[in-house]
């Protein structure tokens, strides 16, 4: 059969195809019927789907580690880390951080760019954590205290550069001793707190126990400006200048100020003689502290006593120290545990091993060291400046005043007790 004769049958052919239109109509209708539920379906499906994703999403981001660390008191980013950072640790949370935090802070900084908006604007991430009273954790106080009770003494070092910062912590490190790194208000107006907060980074990522402590804030205002910068974990409230009466009020006021921000406190009933860089107290008399002083200022809530009992700042007479020990042993039987005692005055030029082992067996668990390390820094530059380049003038006087400090550690015992 041709082709043309087959479509003249089918065409002539009514019934069959109206059975067959039919049978199509009834087809599409029912593949409309089909789709119709198929798509009612997949709308379930998809909402369903939708659904599921926007709860893991949630449950994800609410689990987020930076979202966990912030909850706890860690900054969530670099960002929040570098402006804590600013506000320098006042509180103990952030006074802990270890150096693998730090290094968690740069991967989890991802959180920046995956979430700009919301990593820079929510409260619960940009809030600085809440700052802690519970001044045990103090790692000052915990560095001192330990020494105490080990029967030995912390070299703090009054450090007026970066070398004198790293020298600490390098011969800290060598050593595996614990160390202070000491600055004076010097270092705050100086270098508009850039110094401190050097020293709080350094502090932070030693690997032995390191803590940032200001020597002699001589004024309310620079005590308070140190406090609410951050990065000191102690502050010696040296009031000492002012006439006892007063002295005692505003070490009870500036105490209270500091602990209120975690951080701990040194203060001098007396007055030590003398003056270094630094610190002037010159044209005033030195006076000895007695047991009954030192008993009034532990009633204030300081933690580290500095007694004035012969020792001076800066230069002693030919004749060398001529210290009271007895004046010393009665003043640590007087306050026992409840603080520690500082030495001030630990010039380079007779505070050698002997000495400092003597005080020691009296009490003393803090040696404040100030010539000691930066002579040998001022050594090297003398003696090569015009003629090595300064990096080689930097990395020499680092070393000189870190090999200064370890002899130090060595002749105080604190070699080894990191
Ligand atoms: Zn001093």
């Amino acid at each position: 059969m041709s082709q043309g004769s087959s479509q003249q049958a089918c065409s002539t052919n009514t019934p069959i195809k109206l059975i067959i239109e039919a049978m199509v109509a009834d087809g599409w209708s029912q593949t409309e019927r089909q789709l119709s539920q198929g798509w009612d379906e997949n709308i379930w499906v998809i909402t369903s789907a939708t659904f599921v994703i926007a709860l893991i999403a949630t449950l994800l981001w609410q689990c987020r580690p930076d979202r966990i660390l912030s909850s706890v008191g860690y900054p969530s980013s670099r960002n929040d880390w570098g402006a804590s950072s600013s506000n320098l640790l006042k509180d103990s949370g952030t006074q802990h951080i270890s150096p693998s935090y730090l290094d968690a802070s740069i991967q989890l900084d991802l959180s920046r760019y995956l979430f700009p908006t919301y990593s820079h604007s929510h409260p619960s991430i940009m809030a600085p954590a809440a700052k802690s009273k519970d001044l045990s954790q103090n790692r000052a106080i915990k560095i001192v205290s330990a020494a105490a009770a080990g029967g030995y003494a912390v070299p703090a070092m009054c450090c007026y550069n970066v070398e004198a910062i790293i020298a600490s912590v390098r011969a800290a490190e060598a050593k595996q001793s614990p160390v202070i790194i000491q600055l004076f208000p010097w270092a705050v107006t100086y270098a508009d707190g850039l110094l401190v907060h050097a020293a709080a980074e350094a502090a932070d990522k030693a690997s032995v126990p390191v803590a940032v402590h200001m020597d002699h804030a001589q004024t309310p205002e620079i005590v308070r400006r140190a406090a609410d910068l951050g990065g000191f974990d102690g502050i010696m409230v040296d009031m000492s200048h002012y006439e006892m009466e007063e002295n005692f009020a505003l070490t009870r006021e500036l105490v209270e100020y500091c602990n209120e921000r975690g951080i701990i406190t040194e203060a001098e009933p007396g007055r030590i003689d003398g003056g270094e860089d630094g610190v002037d107290v010159s044209e005033l008399q030195g006076l000895l502290t007695t047991p009954e002083q030192a008993e009034d200022f532990v009633s204030l809530g300081i933690n580290w006593l500095a007694p004035a009992f012969g020792n001076v700042h800066g230069k002693y007479g030919p004749q060398g120290p001529q210290l009271e020990y007895d004046r010393l042993e009665s003043i640590q039987k007087q306050v026992g545990d409840r603080v520690h005692l500082v030495l001030h005055g630990a010039g380079r030029e007779w505070f050698k091993e002997d000495l400092l082992k003597k005080v020691i067996k009296c009490g003393v668990a803090k040696c404040n060291l100030n010539d000691a390390m930066n002579d040998h820094f001022v050594d090297v530059l003398k003696a090569k400046a015009g003629t090595a380049p300064l990096t080689a003038l930097i990395e020499e006087g680092t070393n000189a005043m870190q090999k200064a400090i370890e002899q130090y550690m060595d002749w105080m015992g604190s070699t080894g007790k990191a």
